[in-house]
């Protein structure tokens, strides 16, 4: 895999859900229901990106 140095930010989460199953890390976790990325646990894997149909989650350098 490439090299990253950015993040994952999670903007505009419409609790679908369809993200939290994806996530090998444990990365993902919900406060009030909208879903927050553990920039500790989140190897940068995009899957999690890839499968919002809201396009909520957003990688930046
Ligand atoms: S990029 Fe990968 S590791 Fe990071 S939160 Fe999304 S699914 Fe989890
Ligand atoms: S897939 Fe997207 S909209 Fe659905 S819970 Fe995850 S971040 Fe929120």
């Amino acid at each position: 895999m490439e090299e990253r140095d950015g993040f994952i930010v999670s903007i505009g989460c419409r609790k679908c859900g369809k993200c939290e199953n994806v996530c090998l890390n444990g990365a993902l976790y919900r406060i009030n229901g909208f879903v927050n990325v553990d920039h500790q646990k989140c190897d940068l894997c995009m899957k999690c990106v890839k499968i919002c149909p809201n396009k909520a989650l957003v990688y930046m350098e």
